[in-house]
């Protein structure tokens, strides 16, 4: 495939202070070679084994098998402290705080809008159509000389919808700064990963995570996927131990249960067919909005009252009232099918008015 984009040089959109960062230099940076069996180089106690040990910075192990399943190289992986590791490391790099800005869809996961008000960055948001669908034509309309990234989430979060992959791709092609496109529920999609088309696109950022269909959102481990060009830079920025010796012995773990994770996902997929089956049938239920994710969007007659009976019940779902489009909307993720009976048995209890 060629190159259709026309994206502006990593350097120009690299912000100036990062590209003549000289990066901290830790003990297992300088030492990579071959085996040796006494460490006096870290300071780390030497008992206390095997957590004495500083873990290995850029995650190497982890990496290698990781590629073979992604089927991408190495040099195309960052991992990082959850997900949300990536996304704050990407304004770090790009953006110039009070300068530069970056354009989002609306609405859309919370955590993109947060870090640009920490890293001081203007966040620009287009509003979705109403069947949750986004212009490639408006979103950059909506940026200017300034605009460095461009965040887009499919399957989107709260909205459980795929974005049209024509659009996306129109999108990719016609920016000229960065794409981040989140893929954390696309294993719950049956559209395809934009990874395997990585390599046409040196402008796209692809983020997945371990936190929603391979079930560890607990050991927090996310994945970005880019050219090696702009992987090296999250590589430089970040902090040199960001992904602990615990988190990367058992993410490869899950690498080796990795058909138990498959069938998590196509128990998910029939449970969520019947819950929302069972959900449209409900009196305060308007109408549930179709998903491509782990959970649904509903409509419902009052989000907030249903909301706080369901507290009541101990049931806890999210309430996305306040959200652009989302008016009287609760995001509801599929559980098990005891969980997901629970919460219909419930709400079937709930009296309207
Ligand atoms: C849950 C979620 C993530 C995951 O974030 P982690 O930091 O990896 O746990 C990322 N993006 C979206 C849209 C999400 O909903």
């Amino acid at each position: 495939m060629s190159n259709h984009t026309i994206m502006k040089t990593l350097q120009e959109l690299t912000r100036p202070n990062i590209c003549r960062l000289k990066p901290y230099s830790s003990a297992r940076d300088e030492y990579n070679g071959a085996a040796a069996s006494v460490f006096l180089d870290a300071n780390e106690n030497p008992y206390n084994l095997p957590h004495n040990r500083y873990p290995d910075p850029m995650q190497r192990e982890l990496k290698e098998k990781l590629s073979k399943i992604k089927k991408i190289t190495p040099d195309n992986i960052f991992l990082g402290n959850g997900s949300d590791e990536a996304i704050d490391l990407v304004y770090r790099a790009f953006c110039e705080p009070r300068i530069d800005n970056v354009v989002a869809i609306d609405p859309t996961y919370g955590m993109y809008q947060v870090c640009a008000e920490i890293n001081d960055v203007e966040y620009r948001k287009v509003l979705l159509d109403e069947s949750f669908q986004f212009s490639a034509n408006q979103l950059l309309e909506a940026a200017d000389e300034h605009t460095k990234l461009i965040f887009i989430c499919s399957p989107n979060n709260p909205t459980g919808n795929d974005l049209l992959h024509s659009e996306i791709e129109n999108l990719i092609q016609n920016f000229e700064g960065l794409v981040i496109l989140d893929e954390a529920y696309n294993d719950f999609s049956e559209t395809p990963s934009f990874l395997e088309k990585l390599n046409a696109y040196p402008n796209l950022i692809i983020l997945q995570t371990f936190s929603k269909a391979w079930g560890c959102a607990a050991i927090r481990l996310g994945m970005a996927f880019a050219s090696s060009d702009i992987i090296s830079i999250l590589n430089k920025i970040k902090y040199p131990y960001n992904v602990n010796e615990l988190t990367q012995k058992q993410a490869l773990e899950m690498l080796h249960r990795y058909n138990e994770i498959e069938n998590w996902i196509k128990m998910l997929k029939e449970a969520r067919e019947e819950l929302e089956t069972e959900f449209v049938k409900l009196a305060c239920c308007i109408k549930i909005f179709p998903s491509d994710a782990n959970f649904f969007l509903a409509r419902v007659t009052d989000a907030g009252k249903i909301y706080h009976f369901l507290v009541g019940e101990g049931i806890i779902v999210r309430n996305r009232n306040s959200v652009s489009l989302c008016g009287n909307c609760l995001r509801v993720t599929v559980g098990t099918k005891v969980e997901n009976e629970k919460l219909i048995k419930a709400l079937k209890a709930f009296k309207i008015g």
